[in-house]
């Protein structure tokens, strides 16, 4: 029979195993952000339409054709979050952390929604983990959060299929002259540029370089490249974190190419590349974005920050054969016999769960024949059978199902010292 419903197109279902995998994924973002003293941030999930606007760039993809917008019953302009960065800064504003002690360090969680062509790693919903920091001027604070990225990438096992892309798109005074150099050579090449690189070609050269289609990367090959128009102070800045990432023993690759698909970044740019997943590369990315907060109407605040797509990672994880903690099925099923001792079940149960052991009792009213061949296979370490005769004793068979024995145990606190 056809199942009457489907998910949208780009939407997943992350069942308890894969959902396992992304829950390990962010157990090592949430130790990392710990350790260098990041606090979780929780923003809506939709935003008013012109935060977005204002602060990618009406240029950019995820603005011009990207975004899930909509008008709610009340009229209002809203977009559902297709990144992270601009709703962590409204509420960094909105909520007077701009006026606290800085740098101020915030890290989230997010769905995202982008309104794509959907294909391998490329979802119209998926997760990111980001972390920012407000508040830090100094190198120091890009080379803690690509060390951050890369240990984390080691934890979950991928750190070895991923490398770090740098770059440094220089501030608006280096870029001025930049783009006037790129202009002058895409120029000379317009007709091999495809319609969407034509159309940008004087709103934002920049772009051009970001473009997917394979003329354009083959264009933008030949470009002159933003590191030679870097100004005194962008380039001291950008070799001083190259040398910091040496010698924390960062594996980092400069790529000119890297210039964040984003209107707001400036300066140093990442982006931490795979060659196994395809076209979809990217398993995350970030940079330095100096004037977003002043855009968004606070004092000017240097800040800077990274996304990873969780769905990506843990694809890759599947690639590189990592192994997760897979979801535990349960320590112990307790079967009744007979409907009287259904209540006992429950009460044996409950007892030790509280000793903390996960344990389930029958919920449904099949035959003790059905009962057991559903906790063999949902793969319970043990089972035990509780009828009249046990409840009157007080002691309990229990049936290591692995090992194929059986153990006498003389009421609830030996059964839960033997589990433990
Ligand atoms: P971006 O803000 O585009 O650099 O995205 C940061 C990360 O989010 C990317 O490196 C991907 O890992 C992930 N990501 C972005 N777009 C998608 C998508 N459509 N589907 C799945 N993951 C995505």
């Amino acid at each position: 029979m056809p199942v009457k419903y489907q998910k949208p197109r780009g939407t997943a279902d992350a069942l308890p195993e894969q959902s396992a995998a992304f829950r390990n994924i962010e157990e090592i973002f949430s130790a990392e952000a710990q350790l260098a003293g990041f606090g979780q941030i929780r923003v809506p999930t939709f935003e008013k339409t012109a935060l977005f606007a204002r602060s990618s760039g009406e240029t950019s993809d995820v603005v011009s054709k990207e975004m899930y917008t909509f008008t709610d019953r009340g009229g209002e302009d809203l977009t559902l979050l297709p990144e992270g960065t601009a709703g962590v800064v409204r509420a960094f504003l909105e909520n007077g952390l701009a006026g606290e002690a800085l740098p101020r360090k915030l890290f989230y969680f997010t769905p995202c929604f982008r309104y794509n062509r959907p294909q391998a790693g490329r979802l119209r919903e998926f997760h990111q983990v980001g972390f920012e920091i407000f508040g830090a001027d100094s190198f120091l604070a890009e080379a803690e959060l690509i060390a951050m990225v890369n240990r984390a990438l080691k934890q979950i096992g991928i750190g070895d299929a991923v490398t770090t892309k740098l770059n440094s798109i220089g501030c608006r005074e280096c870029r001025g002259e930049y783009k006037k150099a790129l202009v002058a050579y895409f120029e000379q090449h317009k007709d091999t540029l495809c319609e969407t690189c034509n159309e940008r070609l004087y709103k934002n050269p920049m772009r051009i370089l970001d473009c997917k289609s394979p003329e354009c990367k083959t264009v933008a090959k030949g470009a002159p490249v933003i590191t030679d128009y870097l100004c005194a102070g962008c380039k001291e800045h950008f070799n001083a974190l190259c040398a910091l990432l040496t010698d924390l023993g960062v594996n980092y690759q400069l790529d000119a190419g890297i210039v964040r698909g984003l209107d707001y970044y400036n300066g140093p740019v990442f982006e931490f590349v795979t060659d196994q997943l395809g076209a979809q590369d990217a398993v995350g990315g970030g940079g330095r974005y100096d004037g977003l907060v002043e855009e968004l109407g606070g004092q000017p605040t240097p800040a800077l920050g990274f996304a990873m797509g969780i769905e990506r990672m843990a694809l890759l994880a599947e690639k590189c054969g990592c192994k997760f903690p897979k979801p535990d099925a349960g320590r112990l099923f307790i079967i009744p016999v007979g409907d009287e001792t259904r209540p006992r079940c429950a009460l044996l149960a409950d007892a030790v769960k509280a000793a903390g052991i996960s344990c389930q009792a029958e919920l449904s009213t099949r035959s003790l024949k059905s009962s057991m061949r559903y906790a063999n296979k949902a793969g319970f370490d043990f089972t035990l059978i509780l009828g009249e005769d046990e409840v009157k004793t007080g002691r309990f068979i229990l049936k290591d199902m692995k090992n194929d024995r059986e153990l006498s145990v003389g009421g609830e606190s030996e059964l839960i010292a033997v589990l433990k």
